[in-house]
């Protein structure tokens, strides 16, 4: 077997089309919704699925914000967007983001976050450890007056698994582990204006769940939607929207009650603290018998 799965290397090039795709199409007026139905058509008419919720941020929204059927927010002229999406193909994750703005007082912070991406992608190899890249990200951030989110991290990916094991920060971090060959992993470096507090915290809103456990609770609207989640997603997180039919009208109800249970976990939105924009750019890379690669 090749050290890094065909599947990788098919759902990374699947990601890169739609990447390029999602760069030419966004602008002010369209909506959320119309942002995600237009990434999830594109990755469906490749032949693959989403590996996760389409995640749109708008300024400082900064990640796990998937909008849900309804949603009449529009992108703004002034917005700072970003558009979180992945792909797999037989459970095999890659993982991308690209920012978008038309706010020309974001240009710089967006320039930076994306070359702060590519020293992040300079950097990566073999025996390298995941704080070092950190610290790259940080001080090319740093160069520009801009910080990094200090809580949020690239990962490494697998088969049916978002967030492998290891965790890329976005800054210094002492005794992190090393990269190994054969891993998959994304860097996600998220940027900041000085001025802002450089973290996330959780929203009140949750619109990105995945199953935890799959247990009969003997209730069974509760476990018919498990059953039908699981059939297509397995561990891969997943969005009401995309079960509104099953859910009717009563998602908030059904999915709190398995999220009572341990059964489903949420995943709140997470925003800026201090209110602040923020950029993200994200890449999936691989270690192969070559060295890198990135795959998306
Ligand atoms: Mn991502
Ligand atoms: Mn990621």
């Amino acid at each position: 077997m090749a050290l890094i799965p065909q599947e990788f290397r098919t759902s990374g090039k699947i990601t890169a089309e739609v990447r390029a795709r999602v760069k030419e199409k966004i602008r002010p007026g369209m909506g959320y919704l119309e942002a995600c139905e237009f990434v999830e058509e594109e990755i469906a008419s490749r032949g693959a699925s989403p590996a996760f919720p389409t995640g749109i941020g708008v300024n400082q929204v900064t990640a796990h914000y998937a909008p849900q059927t309804g949603d009449g927010s529009v992108f703004k002229e002034t917005d700072l967007i970003k558009v979180d999406f992945g792909v797999h193909v037989d459970g095999y994750v890659t993982d991308t983001a690209v920012s978008v703005t038309f706010n020309p007082e974001y240009n710089l912070l967006l320039e930076v976050a994306e070359r702060a991406l590519n020293v992040a992608i300079a950097t990566a190899r073999k025996e390298v450890r995941t704080g070092e890249i950190g610290r790259e990200i940080h001080r090319e951030a740093a160069r520009f007056g801009f910080k990094t989110i200090e809580n949020l991290t690239g990962h490494t990916v697998d088969r049916y698994q978002v967030h492998a094991g290891k965790s890329i920060p976005n800054l210094y971090l002492p005794g992190m582990q090393s990269l190994k060959k054969g891993d998959v992993f994304a860097v996600e470096p998220f940027l900041t204006p000085g001025r802002a507090a450089g973290y996330v915290v959780d929203a009140p809103t949750t619109t990105i769940y995945s199953i935890a456990a799959r247990k009969k609770t003997g209730v069974d609207e509760l476990d018919r939607f498990v059953d039908r989640v699981w059939e297509d997603r397995k561990t891969l997180p997943f969005t009401p929207r995309w079960y509104a039919e099953e859910l009717g009208g009563k998602h908030e109800s059904l999915l709190g009650r398995l999220v009572a249970k341990k059964l489903v976990r949420g995943y709140p939105t997470l925003v800026e603290a201090s209110g602040n924009p923020v950029a993200q750019f994200e890449h999936t890379l691989a270690i192969d018998e070559a060295g890198l690669v990135v795959l998306t």
